[in-house]
């Protein structure tokens, strides 16, 4: 599936009207980059093939080897926002089942616990030796990220 072709109204707007369009194809976001430095996203390469359309977003691994450290989008003169396309272009994959699993298992946990690590005898025994209370997470605080998992679409995705 082609980028453009692809469904939320943020990434729509982005790639049609968005910055995206301000691109003079420079290069400053990808000298900045520390992941594309250790072999990983290359964020001019990915804005120039969402641009084109010919990103393929059931197949692109490269977005979730982005570090989210928004560097691209403060080193670009030209206003474009890298930084929150490949987020939404990486949420669109996400909907279209392109998450990879460890990314996929900690959102699991997530959604059912309201934490992002596994809460094992282990911790519950580090937090003891340390004097902290039992971890719990209160109703109040369940039925807010229910809220948010509505809102960011999280609980919808397809998480297998
Ligand atoms: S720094 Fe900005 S203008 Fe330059 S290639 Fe990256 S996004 Fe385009
Ligand atoms: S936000 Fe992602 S693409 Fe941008 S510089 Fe950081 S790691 Fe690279």
């Amino acid at each position: 599936m082609k980028a453009s072709q692809a469904g939320t109204q943020d990434l729509d707007r982005v790639l049609s009207e968005g910055s995206i369009w301000r691109c003079q194809q420079c290069g400053l976001c990808s000298g900045i980059c520390p992941s594309e430095r250790a072999g990983g996203i290359r964020p001019i390469g990915i804005l120039t093939r969402a641009h084109q359309g010919s990103l393929d977003l059931r197949e692109e691994r490269s977005l979730w080897l982005c570090a989210m450290c928004n560097s691209c989008t403060e080193r670009c003169q030209m206003g474009v926002d890298p930084a929150e396309t490949i987020a939404l272009l990486r949420g669109e994959s996400a909907n279209l089942g392109n998450i990879p699993k460890h990314f996929s298992e900690e959102a699991k946990l997530f959604i059912r616990s309201g934490l992002s690590f596994p809460n094992t005898g282990m911790t519950k025994k580090l937090r003891k030796d340390l004097g902290l209370d039992e971890l719990t997470v209160p109703t109040e605080t369940m039925e807010q990220l229910a809220m948010l998992l509505r809102k960011t679409r999280l609980g919808g995705l397809r998480l297998e």
